[in-house]
């Protein structure tokens, strides 16, 4: 995830510097020096989420936990294997991989419903949401006889632009396909003109892990 640098636009002032591009929270900050709130356009509280940001957000959540969790027990049984002088078993690293996937999402998922449950709860704090009302980052919702039935965001989340360009995203998957597809290409005869035998779901794991991150990270900017 790329780094994000934010200055206060009345003093000028460094706010934060954080990795996280997309997130989960308060959607303003308070500048330290002279207490003006600001805007986060890259956070946003779950309950103001559009359903295509929530559905978004969840696959990306799932995305995190399939590829940490297969990719580290994977490369884990291999060096083990390598370690103690077994002979490797693409079919046990393969099962442990797919064991790693299941293990990575549920931690990811408990590390994303512990933040909702804790945006939800600012959200059902009345102060709170007069504070949000008071900057302007939400506005009431009226019906025809004059009821308040909730509220919206005024401004969309700095990602929904990102997320209505399906085609960027088609093009990003094709891209991921394309890439691995070379990736298992060159590392195949690669590492058979050096000798080397490597797993096979390693090597596809591999492949198709190197491309998503790269172009991921470039998305995420
Ligand atoms: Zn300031």
């Amino acid at each position: 995830m790329a780094i994000v640098i934010s200055y206060c636009p009345k003093c000028k002032n460094m706010l934060e510097v954080s990795t996280a591009y997309i997130a989960i929270g308060t959607p303003y900050e308070q500048c330290s020096k002279c207490k003006t709130l600001i805007r986060n356009g890259k956070v946003n509280e779950w309950k103001l989420l559009a359903i295509y940001e929530k559905v978004y957000y969840t696959l990306i959540v799932t995305w995190t936990g399939f590829m940490f969790g297969s990719v580290i027990s994977a490369v884990g049984t291999y060096l083990l294997m390598m370690l103690l002088d077994l002979k490797i078993d693409d079919n046990l690293i393969l099962q442990v991989a797919i064991v790693g996937a299941v293990i990575g999402i549920l931690i990811c998922y408990y590390f994303f419903y512990e933040l909702i449950k804790e945006s939800n709860t600012r959200m059902n704090d009345p102060d709170y949401i007069l504070e949000l009302k008071s900057i302007g980052l939400i506005e009431s919702n009226i019906d025809k006889q004059g009821n308040e039935t909730g509220f919206s965001m005024k401004y969309p989340t700095d990602n929904t632009k990102a997320i209505k360009g399906i085609k960027l995203w088609l093009g990003i998957l094709l891209m991921i396909a394309v890439w691995s597809g070379v990736l298992i290409f060159l590392l195949t005869i690669i590492l058979k003109l050096i000798g080397i035998t490597i797993s096979i779901p390693l090597l596809i794991i591999i492949s198709i892990t190197l491309p998503t991150m790269y172009y991921f990270n470039k998305v995420f900017r």
